[in-house]
């Protein structure tokens, strides 16, 4: 299944010559550099210029990261020159965006679904019971969420065996790394506007990324529907955070993860805010719609059609959709035990490391398979993508590799909502994330992905 390793060079030509392959994917490849000296140029101006323009992320290594501000930084891993990315996964990725937005809001809607469909998770998942426990208080008190907002983003990655554009997950909280999602492309416009013509690549071929400004835009949006000029915009980074004003919009960058809740206190915090009058990106109900366990759900059979009314629109969502399965499934069970390299075993969590490969995912579902436990029932199986890959310059903590690498692609969303009004339903922006090829996890604050952006082609 692994697609040949390619390498785009790139010296002096005015497009990306690509090497071998004449398939669509193998468009997709880093402009490849070859002299040493311009490598090393590159790779300090672009330290320099991440220092000097916030594309930094805190320093693990630091005693005092994250407790003083402005002490503990580092520049954020990135990929030294942008990724090819072919116009046709763009397009398809960009149509998409509003297409799940729609259908986060029309899932959220349908509680039953949404309890009956991770009820055996619930028994076995103490986490995504919480979240189940307010969600069923909601649905008893009939709570209705008239103003719906949604700051979303689905990943990508392209299947090197098929050139499908797959979807890997669709998140709906604390969905991050928007600005530094935009402050890379900044920094690959300006590497290149300082080496056009070794480059052969103008600036202005970096795909712009509105993340940080649309997503913005929707959270004021979401202020304005509340209507009530003294309220205030109320970001989760700390359990219990009180402010004595009234608040118009709840907005979680923490509570996706089961470390966010060390106590009762932090669970009865997120139980009054559902309660609470203020509008929640995200609102439960918009959670749980992120948890893989519905993902999986949805992939079924005539599930799409519960929520979509349009034809085109559910072939077009499906087209994008994994190989996704239960692990009641048992025919399946026993295709991950023989190649476990072909699958991803995924429990209901977020922000990446969690997901179970290869001896791993086999003895672990020979241990689950041997106690007959409904443990078995906290994850799901997916179909493991297979990318193609190509040679890139990769930075982190000041030192520049070059390794064989894939990517994964994220585009952003948002959705804004009151009653029948569609107030917001858009694309906004992209996160682009290049990581080794022989790495199975993908996340750039969990220290394996290096930030990158895209040129069209
Ligand atoms: P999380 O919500 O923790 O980000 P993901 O489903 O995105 O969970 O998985 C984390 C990472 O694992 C992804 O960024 C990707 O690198 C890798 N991954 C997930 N699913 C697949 C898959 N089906 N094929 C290949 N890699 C995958
Ligand atoms: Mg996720
Ligand atoms: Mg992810």
């Amino acid at each position: 299944l692994l697609a040949p390793e390619r390498c785009a060079a790139a010296v002096g030509t005015a497009a990306p010559k690509v090497e071998g392959g004449g398939r669509r994917s193998s468009e997709q490849g880093q402009l490849a550099v070859a002299p040493a000296r311009l490598v090393d140029e590159l790779v300090e101006e672009a330290l320099v210029w991440s220092s000097q323009h916030g594309l930094v992320v805190g320093d693990k290594n630091h005693p005092r990261s994250g407790k003083a501000p402005g002490v503990g930084l580092l520049h954020a891993p990135f990929a030294l020159l942008p990724m090819s990315f072919s116009k046709v996964y763009w397009d398809q990725a960009v149509e998409l965006a509003p297409l799940f937005n729609e259908l986060v809001d029309r899932v959220s809607l349908d509680g039953d679904f949404l309890q009956e469909t991770l009820a055996r998770t619930k028994e076995v998942d103490s986490f995504t019971g919480r979240l189940l426990d307010i969600h069923a208080k909601m649905m008893k008190l009939n709570k209705k969420e008239d103003v719906r907002l949604g700051l979303t983003r689905s990943d990508y990655m392209v299947d090197g065996a098929t050139d499908q554009l797959l979807q890997v997950e669709l998140n709906t909280i604390s969905t991050s790394s928007n600005g530094l999602a935009c402050g890379v492309c900044e920094l690959h416009r300006n590497l290149i506007r300082q080496h056009e013509r070794e480059l052969g690549l103008g600036p202005e071929s970096i795909v712009g990324n509105t993340a940080i400004a649309q997503h913005a835009e929707a959270l004021a949006g979401a202020w304005a529907e509340f209507n009530n000029q003294s309220s205030v915009v109320l970001v989760v980074v700390q359990p219990e955070e009180r402010d004595g004003l009234p608040v118009a919009v709840v907005y979680f960058r923490a509570g996706y993860t089961p470390n966010d809740y060390p106590s009762e206190a932090e669970w009865r915090a997120r139980l009054l805010i559902e309660c609470s009058s203020a509008i929640k990106c995200p609102s439960i109900a918009y959670h749980l719609v992120g948890t893989k366990k519905i993902q999986q759900e949805l992939a079924k059979e005539n599930v799409l059609e519960r929520f979509l009314d349009n034809k085109d629109d559910i072939e077009k969502v499906r087209k994008c959709f994994a190989g996704l399965w239960s692990l009641e499934n048992d025919s399946i069970v026993i295709s991950a035990i023989e190649s476990p390299e072909l699958f991803v075993l995924k429990p209901q969590r977020e922000g990446g490391g969690n997901n179970i490969y290869g001896d791993n995912l086999r003895e672990t579902l020979i241990s689950l398979k041997k106690d007959g436990s409904n443990e078995l029932a906290a994850y799901i199986l997916m179909q493991r993508i297979f990318p193609p890959a190509s040679l890139c310059y990769l930075v982190r903590e000041g030192t520049c590799i070059r390794e064989n690498a894939v990517s994964e692609f994220g585009i952003f969303g948002a959705y804004l909502r009151n009653k029948d009004r569609v107030i917001i339903n858009d694309q906004c922006g992209y996160l682009m994330r290049t990581k080794a090829a022989s790495l199975n996890e993908g996340g750039v604050v969990a220290g394996y992905a290096f930030l990158n952006s895209v040129f069209l082609t």
